[in-house]
């Protein structure tokens, strides 16, 4: 890796080794996490970022057409977004974001020029009257300046490739789009479509998200690279990548596949790259067609590992499987595919088509999609392979703080979000016990959210509605609660009988999980209260399906 940072992922430091520890002892409680130092108090700009307050609020996203020059000599971009959005109440200010370090040029509304005001990277933009509720407007903001190179992905970097040419590209999810363009840079509003428009040195290639329109030579050495995107678009995922791309395409079906490659990586790419087509039928058994198929899908070079930006997802995993060359789960199984397209794409599904509302629920972009890897597995390798694959995430989960955070306030939540959420929906799936009814309910939840933008809340208020279950206690335990459900077992080997219940956070918490031997499990149904079953084994050959069920279990 040509940099060192992680993708998408927030902390990846506790890789793990050893494939033993899949076969950790079911029977022995993991050690309670240690305490997590208290979280930082907020920043003012973590909540100017993270609030959906009253300017936001206000109005609701139509498009936004994007136009940047990127000069890479200056190292600079110049442009606008034109912002057509619709007010839901009636006001005189809506609340957008650009980062402090970059110019606001003017922002105009017709004719006139309207006044603002900044505050850190927000901009509060006035009007001199009332703007109605139920009409429609639009703005045009200019902009300038250098965006700095920042955040884990790079933000927005001005690079060069081995051969010396121009390699800039934008990777901006955690610190956010307002590091180089001017927008509403919050998760629970979307432009229902978008254009992007980058003039870049003619002799480069853009790739942005959406289909390609066309370029326009603009007669003074640059030309301008022009990209529809179809659909709602997450902000931070508008991307450009600018360098001396080769493309190569193919299709699955009417679904056009264009690939962007250095040129020195062509053969490696053709030959890795073919991974895309099994990599979407497998996601479309499970959901359904490729959920940008107007737009088309992409995957594009970058020196940094990958990243899921829509319908145009960037790779940098040296054209090999694993992930950075290394069997991710340690359990045998990632070296079967290259973990970048699989973990990417399938944000193709969730994050991009499903997407949170709030960064407080990132999990359903991160452990949703890390469970997608999973169902890849087990579409093209096997239930054994799978279920190796799941259970080999284990070891990377901390279990120090909820995986939901805070609402309100821009922070990444912890990393549990993706091992311990995929883990969840693993655990789910035997909660569920039926695997036609769970593939079914998988796929409602994702035709009943794509194209939305939604809270945990919304997702466990369809399982219930759709399982005819109350799941609260199940979901508030893994997602809101820092501990794992414990099952406590109390042996009485004279009285040939066991004793069992859950531990948990929450009072009400209830699960059902197979016990007694493998092969032969027999499904309990444990509370919080203790009860009382007779035991035909001893407390050593009784065992707990924990490659089914994450959960600790402690045995007396
Ligand atoms: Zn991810």
């Amino acid at each position: 890796m040509r940099r060192p940072t992680p993708f998408c992922y927030v902390v990846l430091a506790g890789f793990i080794g050893s494939a033993s520890l899949f076969a950790q002892s079911s029977q022995t409680a993991a050690p309670q996490a240690a305490q997590q130092p208290p979280l930082r108090p907020p920043t003012r700009a973590d909540i100017l970022r993270g609030e959906y307050g009253r300017y936001r609020a206000n109005n609701d996203l139509l498009f936004y057409h994007l136009k940047v020059r990127v000069d890479p000599e200056k190292k600079a971009i110049s442009g606008s977004n034109t912002i057509r959005f619709q007010m839901l109440k009636d006001d005189t200010r809506i609340q957008l974001d650009l980062f402090a370090n970059l110019s606001v040029d003017r922002i105009t509304f017709g004719t006139s020029e309207l006044k603002y005001s900044r505050e850190l990277n927000t901009v509060f933009v006035d009007f001199p009257d009332t703007l109605k509720a139920g009409r429609k407007y639009e703005i045009e903001f200019s902009y300038s300046g250098t965006p700095t190179e920042s955040g884990r992905f790079g933000g927005f970097t001005f690079g060069k490739d081995a051969s010396g040419k121009p390699w800039i590209y934008t990777a901006c999810e955690g610190q956010g789009a307002s590091s180089w363009w001017p927008n509403k840079d919050q998760w629970r509003d979307e432009p229902a479509e978008m254009k992007i428009s980058i003039a870049i040195p003619s002799d480069l290639t853009d790739v942005s998200n959406g289909r390609f329109l066309g370029k326009t030579d603009l007669g003074d050495g640059f030309t301008r690279w022009d990209w529809h995107v179809q659909y709602p678009i997450n902000n931070y995922s508008v991307s450009l990548n600018v360098g001396n791309y080769v493309h190569f395409e193919d299709r699955l079906r009417d679904l056009p596949l264009d690939f962007y490659v250095l040129p020195g990586n062509l053969e490696k790419a053709k030959a890795q790259f073919a991974q895309a087509k099994p990599m979407i039928e497998a996601y479309q058994h499970f959901f359904g067609e490729y959920p940008f198929r107007k737009d088309g899908y992409k995957l594009i070079e970058v020196p940094y590992t990958g990243m899921e930006h829509q319908s145009a997802v960037t790779y940098g995993n040296g054209f090999e499987n694993g992930y950075g060359r290394r069997d991710w789960t340690g359990v045998g199984v990632s070296l079967k595919f290259d973990f970048i397209i699989i973990h990417e794409s399938g944000h193709e599904w969730f994050g991009n088509a499903v997407s949170a509302a709030d960064v407080s629920d990132m999990w359903i972009h991160e452990g949703w999609t890390t469970y997608l890897e999973n169902l890849y597995v087990e579409h093209r390798f096997g239930y054994d392979d799978a279920l190796k694959y799941v259970n080999g995430y284990k070891t990377k989960v901390q279990n120090r703080q909820p995986i939901i955070t805070q609402r309100g306030i821009h922070r990444t939540p912890p990393q549990d979000m993706y091992f311990k959420g995929a883990l969840f929906l693993h655990t789910l799936r035997s909660v569920v016990d039926d695997d036609p009814k769970w593939w079914k309910v998988l796929r409602d939840v994702f035709d009943e959210f794509k194209y939305r933008n939604i809270l945990t809340e919304d997702m466990l208020r369809f399982f219930n509605a759709k399982l005819g279950r109350d799941l609260t206690p199940i979901f508030d335990q893994y997602l809101r609660r820092t501990d794992l459900p414990v099952l406590e077992l109390a042996f009485n080997e004279k009285e040939h009988s066991v004793a069992y219940r859950w531990r948990a956070d929450e009072r009400n918490f209830n699960m059902p999980i197979r016990v007694g031997e493998r092969g032969k499990w027999q499904t309990i149904q444990p509370t919080t209260d203790w009860q009382v079953m007779p035991l035909t084994l001893t407390k050593d050959t009784f065992e707990v399906a924990t490659d089914l069920y994450f959960v600790n279990v402690v045995k007396q």
